[in-house]
């Protein structure tokens, strides 16, 4: 395989980003190689950038992306995760992380958790595999990477942020799920960022009455647009308010997501959950002060409280699939500014400014010849 291939390095943090190019790459049996259409930022990128979350150098980054498949390594192709057969020309997303399929985490149906899991836009670059991030032209997809085909009139900044934000909206909404159907339940949505706007619009698509919650009060709007029917500030109070404004509020909420990762807010909504009520807590990803839970009311109120961190291939699928309802459509709207990949610098800023929408990055699209592969 040779080829205009080339990726933005990450060297540290206040080192400028570095466009290296990589030749060749040689794909094995159960790899794919495809052209990154548009790659957009996601706030995890920004954090590491800023040096807020430590990474690897040299640091391929961006884990959200749409592409076409350019070659598939030899033998059988590789399947889809709903099982259709991996096609050069298709397009396609893919999922973050890379499990082993056989340790006991994979086994316990807890792939995210796999003993040797590799990430996208989290490993150090590596001969071998130079293309595994995508702030690049593009990516070498690895053997067990969950990849979806996705429609060719989708628009790319709805599809991007599939295998990030949206897969893990979708596996917060199946733990909830499988203590209480969300058709009919009031739902609470704590933070109102790319996660819980999108968190607004799939409960909504699914029947819930919806209450969001959020300190910005232009992020509130976007809830109500993306049809919230009752919003509040980031207080206790302003929780409260907003579940009595709705009739079926009245006992407290049904589900509950929490995705703003404030302890305050996971504390407001322990105090505002009804009988029989799911949290789903999934903003918590950095160490912050402790809340306190009263076990009483969690047993006698038969109270769930579920931790949900990254996905399982089934919900980049169910991603895809909402993503494809016309009630999704307005998400792309949430992509704002695209810019070239060698402005990478300048996006990053950009990204960093407005963390309310994200920021894109679309490649020149480029030959690559491919060359017969042996095997
Ligand atoms: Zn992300
Ligand atoms: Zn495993």
């Amino acid at each position: 395989m040779t080829g205009a291939m080339e990726a933005q390095v990450f060297r540290g943090v206040g080192v400028p980003f570095e466009t290296v190019a990589v030749p060749e790459l040689e794909l094995a049996h159960g790899e794919v190689l495809v052209s990154v259409e548009l790659a957009t930022i996601c706030g995890s990128d920004v954090h590491t950038v800023q040096g807020a979350r430590p990474g690897p150098v040299p640091l391929v980054l961006g884990h959200e992306q749409v592409g076409r498949v350019v070659a598939i390594g030899p033998g059988r192709a590789p399947r889809t995760v709903d099982g259709t057969t991996v096609a050069v020309g298709q397009r396609v997303v893919w999922g973050v992380a890379i499990d082993c399929g056989r340790c006991r985490y994979c086994h316990a149906g807890l792939p995210q958790k796999c003993a040797t899991l590799r990430k996208y836009g989290h490993a150090r670059m590596a001969r071998g595999w130079e293309l595994s991030g995508g702030f690049a032209s593009h990516v070498h997809l690895r053997a067990r990477t969950p990849i979806v085909a996705v429609a060719e009139d989708a628009p790319a900044e709805l599809l991007a942020p599939a295998s990030c934000s949206t897969a893990t909206v979708m596996a917060a909404l199946d733990a909830a799920r499988r203590i209480r159907p969300l058709a009919g339940a009031v739902v609470a949505i704590s933070g109102c960022g790319m996660l819980g706007l999108t968190a607004v619009a799939a409960a909504v698509a699914e029947g819930a009455t919806v209450v969001a919650t959020d300190p910005d009060r232009e992020r509130r709007a976007s809830a109500q647009e993306f049809g919230a029917a009752s919003v509040g500030d980031g207080t206790a109070e302003g929780l409260a308010q907003a579940l009595r404004r709705i009739p079926a509020g009245r006992g407290g909420y049904h589900v509950a997501l929490e995705l703003s990762g404030a302890p305050s807010a996971v504390q407001s909504l322990l105090g505002a959950a009804d009988l029989g009520a799911v949290l789903v807590l999934v903003g918590s990803v950095s160490p912050t002060s402790t809340v306190a839970v009263d076990p009483e009311a969690v047993v006698r109120r038969l109270l769930t409280i579920r931790g949900v961190h990254n996905y399982a291939p089934e919900h980049l699928l169910q991603a895809v699939r909402f993503l494809e309802r016309p009630e999704a459509a307005p998400l792309a709207e949430l992509v704002g500014d695209i810019h070239p990949l060698d402005g990478i610098e300048s996006a990053m800023l950009h990204a960093r400014a407005h963390s309310s929408v994200r920021v894109g990055l679309r490649p020149d699209p480029r030959p690559v010849k491919v060359l017969p592969l042996g095997g």
